[in-house]
């Protein structure tokens, strides 16, 4: 039985107030919330206060990215070393956000997963098409491909054992239009079935994750489905209520 996920992708919102009273919204709110595992990925700068404020608590939070150096000369980036000092147990890797604007490859993204995995961090890895993509009839080759770049390296199939995969079209990010759900699952079952090819017991085990515009009024539908493992969420993880809503929905 996987155990759903729900992690809140922050992006590059908040600041040090604005975090503070979100994480202090979920914490006192998550009471109840005890079926899924939780977790926030803020802004670099504000990993001290997740910290700071959530540890001894369930709620797991993570990075939105991580350098895939170890460390030395590479100015601006933050390696998996520095997460893992400040308790971080995910690492959000190749968001369609980063191969977008920061034309990460996906050698790039694969090399990240594994820096993340040898620290002892679970990476998420972002998979998706665009809408383009989607009307060429070309998803499940692009997503075959994203997935690829992790699940053909020779230690693949060990890091997809102690990773996350979340399965997000670009055209559902932000736009406020959700991929149905059987849209969802379809591309779910298509990933799970690549990674099977593999190894079976992997591939059960792997929680798929959707991303793409998911609020509460459409979580449950989303994660009743066979191969949604829960939800890597934006927006809706902005509000406290909503991102509660949703992990009661997982
Ligand atoms: C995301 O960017 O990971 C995401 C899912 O965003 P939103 O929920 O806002 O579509």
């Amino acid at each position: 039985m996987r155990q759903p996920l729900i992690a809140g992708n922050w992006k590059m919102n908040g600041s040090k107030v604005v975090t503070a009273e979100l994480l202090n919204g979920i914490k006192v709110g998550i009471g109840d919330v005890r079926t899924s595992e939780v977790a926030v990925c803020p802004p670099f700068p504000y990993l001290y206060l997740a910290e700071e404020m959530l540890s001894g608590t369930a709620i797991r939070y993570g990075a939105q990215d991580c350098s895939r150096e170890e460390d030395g000369a590479f100015t601006g980036q933050v390696s998996a070393t520095m997460l893992r000092d400040f308790g971080c147990t995910y690492a959000i890797i190749g968001h369609s956000e980063r191969r977008l604007f920061n034309a990460e490859t996906d050698a790039v993204i694969a090399r990240k997963c594994q820096m993340v995995a040898a620290h002892g961090l679970t990476p998420i890895l972002c998979v998706g098409e665009t809408l383009e993509e989607r009307e060429q009839g070309r998803t499940e080759e692009v997503v075959a491909r994203h997935l690829g770049a992790v699940l053909d390296l020779p230690d693949g199939l060990n890091l997809l054992a102690k990773g996350v995969v979340a399965y997000e079209p670009v055209w559902a990010i932000g736009t406020g239009v959700t991929a149905t759900p059987e849209q969802a699952q379809e591309v779910h079952a298509f990933l799970r079935q690549r990674v099977a090819e593999k190894d079976t017991e992997v591939a059960a085990k792997l929680r798929i994750l959707y991303g793409g515009s998911m609020k509460p009024g459409n979580a449950l539908e989303l994660m009743a489905q066979a191969d949604i493992d829960g939800g890597l969420i934006g927006g809706a993880a902005l509000k406290a209520a909503d991102f509660l809503a949703i992990c009661k929905a997982g």
